[in-house]
Formats: structure tokens, C-alpha cells, sequence
């Protein structure tokens, strides 16, 4: 069972989700405005395993709250659920530091999925050891050992720097970094291709699952992010190299 917070002003919709994820056996707490979630999820009191939120909102909105808690350097999962689905939107959002994002309408079971990818990071996280491999669900087909971490578990390490995608940290000097899922993610792929130019359009596709023709320019915000966490001088950058008119290429 995991506590997932609900922050959506829609009654009508804040009540179907709170149903469905008790159906799922989570416990749910719905409140209907930004200042609220900040409130109950910075106060301390409780955890919670993930967070479902909302964008437009009365006051403080979903793409402002998300900012907060990681400003807050609280890293609970979030997925963003908004009627705003443009690519542009989308991206503002994982800018802000969220997870993932569902435009609406989602479909139940696309929802259910998306959130419980984020829980099984959520229960990684949480845990003092990483699991073998993964907790299966009545009706789901078991994950061979191991599969549901995947490359998640993969520990890259260059020039002193140690990138653990199973723990989404990054350690560096002593210091050590909490990356956000989507910062992972981007990372992940551009040293998957070390060495290679990777291109802006390929990382939508392939980070962001987004094909729309889109800004790309989204994307630099968070190269800019991450040369902060890698690099000696991040206006010099010798890791995260940009490639002039196509995208980014990573040397390790
Ligand atoms: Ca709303």
C-alpha cells in the first residue's frame, strides 16, 4: 500500500481518482489547492510515496508546486497530470522538476501504470539495499529477476564523478546530488551514446516520449541544469558538449 497524495481542484475528478487508487489498495488524501499540497507534503507530519497533481489551480499552480518541494529538495514522485498537453507544457513541467505527465483525458489503466512506475522508483529509494527484483501484482506477468530495474541499476563512473540510476544519485567530491527522474533519464541516454552526437528531436522522442514538432529548446534548460551538477565550469563545459544546430553529445 503506498500514500499518494491528490492535488486536483475538479471535485468530480479528484473523486474518481481517489476511488480508483483505493481500489488499488492505496491509501489517498486529496486537497484542491496548490498552497495546501505545499503545506501537507513540506509540514513534515506524514510521507507520502507519490504525488498526482494537477496544473491549473486555484492560487498556486501544479508547475509552481513541483518547483517548491525540489527547491525543498523533496523528491517525491511526482506525476502531473494537465489539460495544457502541449509539448511546450510538457516540458515546462519536467523543467519545474516533475516525474511524469498524463494530458488530459488519460485513460484509468494508462494512469495506473504511470504511477505505479513512479512507486516502484518511490520503493527503490525508500529502501536501504536495492531489491533483486521487483513485487508482482495479482493478474501481472512476473519480471525475470532483476528486469524491472533494468538499466536503472547501471552505476556509470568518470572523471570522479559516480551516477547511480538505481538511486537517481549522483556523487561528486563528497558531495552527492539527487537527481530527478527526468534528469536521469536525459543523462542516462546522452551516456548511452557516449561519444555520439545525440540530437535534440531524438531526445524528445526517446527521454520524453513526446514526437510532436516542438521548441526543442526546453530540452537546454536542462543541459544547463546538469553541466551544473557535472561540470568544473559549466560555460566550459569538457562533459556535456553542445553540438551547434543539432543537439548534445557526451564525452566521459
Ligand atoms: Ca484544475
Amino acid at each position: 500500500m503506498s500514500h499518494i497524495l491528490v492535488v486536483e481542484d475538479e471535485t468530480h475528478l479528484a473523486e474518481g481518482l481517489r476511488f480508483n487508487l483505493r481500489a488499488e489498495g492505496h491509501a489517498v488524501e486529496v486537497v484542491g489547492e496548490g498552497e495546501t499540497a505545499i503545506e501537507r507534503l513540506l509540514g513534515g507530519r506524514e510521507k507520502f510515496d507519490a504525488v498526482v497533481l494537477d496544473v491549473m489551480l486555484p492560487g498556486m499552480d501544479g508547475f509552481a508546486v513541483v518547483n517548491k518541494l525540489r527547491k525543498a529538495r523533496n523528491y517525491v514522485p511526482v506525476l502531473i497530470l494537465t489539460a495544457r498537453g502541449r509539448p511546450e507544457d510538457v516540458l515546462e513541467g519536467f523543467a519545474a522538476g516533475a516525474d511524469d505527465y498524463l494530458p488530459k483525458p488519460f485513460e484509468l489503466r494508462i494512469f495506473l501504470a504511470r504511477l505505479q512506475g513512479l512507486l516502484r522508483r518511490s520503493a527503490w529509494l525508500a529502501a536501504p539495499a536495492r531489491p533483486a527484483g521487483r513485487a508482482t501484482k495479482p493478474g501481472e506477468t512476473p519480471a525475470p529477476a532483476g528486469a524491472g530495474a533494468e538499466a536503472d541499476a547501471e552505476v556509470f563512473s568518470f572523471d570522479g564523478k559516480t551516477i547511480d540510476f538505481g538511486t537517481l544519485e549522483l556523487r561528486s567530491g563528497g558531495h552527492t546530488i539527487q537527481l530527478t527522474l527526468m534528469e536521469a533519464k536525459l543523462l542516462r541516454h546522452l551516456i548511452r551514446n557516449n561519444g555520439r552526437t545525440v540530437s535534440r528531436k531524438s531526445i524528445l522522442e526517446d527521454v520524453w516520449d513526446l514526437r510532436e514538432d516542438t521548441d526543442t529548446r526546453a530540452i537546454d534548460n536542462f543541459v544547463v541544469r546538469l553541466r551544473r551538477y557535472l561540470e568544473e565550469d559549466p560555460s566550459h563545459p569538457r562533459h556535456l558538449l553542445t553540438v551547434r544546430g543539432v543537439g548534445y553529445r557526451f564525452v566521459a
